[in-house]
């Protein structure tokens, strides 16, 4: 750890200075080196608390009175040595910039609880089917929501009648609370709990809302899905989600798209696979085959000698790209299926093609014994 810094020095003042001097010093430099300030600089928000912990222990006499006959050293066991950020105090950032500057000037929006609130965004996952992604469709959801209550317009008070002014908190939605704290007088601010936060009450509920203003609603949405969407992928639905507070905009719905499975095609990005099972004699001969294409069947005539895996494309036969007219392609892989049951009859057939056949026919293998006995020889 480095050495620490004389805290007259970290402060900027000399030995004399007095409590006023101090002060003044102070709020100088917290508010050069206030974190709201300095987004995201360290050294900053090192100096910060050095310069925090400086003012702690020079403003309380005696403290300060340790410190300069002790140095550092004659802090310890006053929770003064290895201070380091606020853990044992019971006020933030924020706090100070209310005892000192008059509240913060950098708006965090989070402290006023009665501005307006964007609503909640609402996740939803839909499931389609492979051929909806394909070529896109429009399904209805049904999604259960909040929404502005309809008869007391979202003020939560029952028609005719208005929310009154929290006397509490006087409808500021705050409650002040001033304290002695190391650093001087400190006030706190806390939410109202009488109005949590509102600045008013309401006094005679609407009673279709119990006086909270939305009502959980179903309603049904449509969606429309664009062609070529993907499993994963998601639609946002801007506005769709819950109503803000206090006159916020309303949340987004996200619809988390889930493609169902095809009994035979997968994808991968804009083209569409299917696997077909040939006969050994359709491979051996050629074939025309009958092959199943997004958009129905089509005719496909396979060459002699086609080898098992091979992978033949179609053309502009896949998925149409989201954002432009451009299509993938299909790609038909063929397997030779190898048949388990033969009859008798089917066997001698094939032994008889196999006597008349030898080696000549089966250029791989011919081909692979002729490497394997090189190796071994
Ligand atoms: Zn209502
Ligand atoms: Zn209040």
């Amino acid at each position: 750890m480095a050495e620490k810094r004389d805290y007259y020095e970290v402060l900027g003042v000399s030995h004399n200075a007095d409590e006023t001097e101090l002060k003044k010093a102070y709020r100088k430099l917290a508010k050069q080196y206030h974190p709201d300030m300095n987004p995201n600089n360290k050294e900053a928000e090192a100096k910060f608390k050095e310069i925090n912990e400086a003012y702690a222990v020079l403003s309380d006499p005696q403290k300060r009175q340790q410190y300069d006959r002790f140095g550092h050293s004659g802090l310890n066991g006053t929770g003064f040595e290895g201070f380091s950020g606020f853990g044992g105090f019971d006020f933030g950032f924020e706090d100070i910039f209310d005892t000192f500057f008059g509240g913060s000037p950098f708006g965090r929006s989070t402290r006023r609880r009665s501005g307006p609130q964007r609503g909640s965004d609402l996740k939803y996952t839909l499931e389609i089917s492979f051929t909806e992604a394909a070529f896109g469709a429009t399904k209805e959801i049904n999604i259960s929501r909040m929404q502005l209550c309809h008869v007391c317009g979202g003020s939560g008070a029952k028609p005719g009648t208005t929310p009154e002014t929290c006397k509490h908190c006087n409808g500021s939605g705050q409650i002040r609370h001033v304290q002695s704290t190391p650093f001087g007088q400190m006030v706190n601010m806390r939410t109202c709990d009488v109005c949590r936060g509102e600045g008013t009450v309401i006094t005679d509920p609407c009673g279709e809302c119990r006086g909270n203003g939305r009502v959980q609603k179903t309603s049904r949405i449509s969606i429309k899905i664009p062609a070529g969407i993907d499993n994963g992928q998601t639609i946002s639905l801007r506005g769709e989600g819950e109503p803000g507070m206090r006159g916020g905009p309303p949340g987004d719905l996200y619809v988390n798209i889930r493609v169902k499975p095809h009994p035979i095609f997968t994808r991968d990005g804009f083209n569409v696979i299917c696997e077909i099972p040939i006969t050994f004699t359709q491979a051996a001969l050629g074939a025309e085959l009958e092959i199943p294409t997004l958009e129905g069947t089509m005719k496909y005539n396979i060459p002699e000698g086609t080898q098992t895996g091979t992978v033949f494309r179609l053309k502009n036969k896949g998925i149409k790209h989201l954002r432009s007219n451009a299509k993938g392609d299909q790609f038909i892989k063929v397997t030779v299926e190898v048949p388990t049951k033969l009859s008798a009859k089917q066997k001698e057939l094939l032994k008889q093609f196999a006597e008349i056949s030898g080696d000549e026919v089966f250029q791989q293998r011919k081909t692979f014994f002729k490497k394997m006995k090189d190796l071994f020889q």
